[in-house]
């Protein structure tokens, strides 16, 4: 049985490993999460950051399988690379094309994918209990907006519109939705005349550009004169914690979900997966953001 403590686990042979794969790691928020939420349920468990490059990846996934790990995490450049490495792959996981949680019983690695689930999680605690007949905006179409419109297809959304600078990604994004989801999906060309006309359909706007993130803090994927009250907007950049497009949201009255959510409710999930327990998400929120 463990107890909610501050006192730092011990390492000792009963320590179970956990990891994130990925180059370079530097910048990583997941060491520091983890640890301390492992540490507040006196779990034995170590999070450790594992720099590895692309052509030792499936050496490494292939020890990490043979040695004490309960599973890890996985980054950039891996996410989809790593799938070629594993026992099984999760359905949803699979139809995002892409993994960044590795789970590891009896030697055997299944992929998930809790990006989605993350963002989900995220917009739930923020007070908006279920997607389910929500229309939805997604500005991107790159891995987590891939992530983002897989889940929410599957959790009900009505529509999903998903509109980005190179429009082809945008069509090709949609329509792997609507064949390995749920259809649902369509896309818009750039441009403020369509944007203002999807606005007035949808009830969450959510960024997944990286437009907005340091050191560009005060750009923003849409103009300010677009934002209308009745929009919950969301921003999956956590860097800076308030971007300017959830300021502008903020004083126009909107609902925002910050980026921050996103990232801690991912880390959650994945928390879950390895442990069997519910993640302390207070305390994982406050070690990446005091
Ligand atoms: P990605 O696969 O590289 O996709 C980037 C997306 O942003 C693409 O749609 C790209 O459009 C668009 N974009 C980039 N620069 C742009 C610009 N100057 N103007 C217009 N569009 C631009 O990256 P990702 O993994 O999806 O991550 C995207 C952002 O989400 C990053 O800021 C990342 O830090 C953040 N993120 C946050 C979380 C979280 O937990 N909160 C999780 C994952 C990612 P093109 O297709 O035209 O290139």
């Amino acid at each position: 049985m463990s107890t909610t403590t501050d006192r730092p686990t011990p390492i000792d042979t009963r320590t179970k490993l956990v990891g994130l794969l990925g180059r370079p790691l530097g910048h990583s928020f997941s060491p520091a999460m983890h640890n301390r939420a492992f540490q507040a349920l006196g779990l034995n468990y170590c999070y450790l950051p594992i720099e590895v490059t692309t052509e030792d990846l499936a050496t490494v996934a292939a020890g990490i399988a043979k040695m004490n790990f309960a599973g890890y995490n996985v980054t950039i450049p891996h996410k989809i690379r790593i799938m070629d490495c594993l026992d099984s792959i999760d359905p949803l996981a699979q139809a995002i094309g892409a993994v960044n949680t590795v789970t590891i019983r009896n030697g055997r690695t299944t992929g998930f994918n809790t990006d989605g689930i993350g963002f989900a999680h995220a917009l739930e605690a923020a007070g908006e209990s279920s997607v389910e007949n929500k229309s939805v905006l997604i500005l991107g179409a790159g891995g987590a907006a891939r992530a983002i419109a897989m889940t929410l297809a599957d959790q009900g959304a009505t529509r999903i519109v998903i509109c980005n600078r190179t429009e082809s990604k945008a069509w090709d994004l949609s329509r792997d939705v609507n064949q390995q989801g749920r259809e649902c999906a369509t896309a818009i060309p750039l441009g403020a005349a369509n944007m203002a006309n999807a606005l007035q359909d949808t009830d969450i706007l959510i960024n997944t550009t990286s437009i907005g993130m340091h050191p560009q803090d005060q750009q923003s994927p849409i103009a300010n004169r677009l934002i209308q009250r009745h929009l919950v907007v969301c921003d999956i950049v956590y860097n800076p914690p308030l971007t300017h497009l959830l300021k502008v949201a903020q004083e126009k009255g909107c609902r925002i979900v910050r980026g921050i959510g996103m990232l801690v409710y991912q880390g959650a999930a994945s928390f879950q997966l390895w442990t069997g327990r519910d993640a302390p998400v207070d305390i994982m929120r406050h070690a990446i953001h005091p």
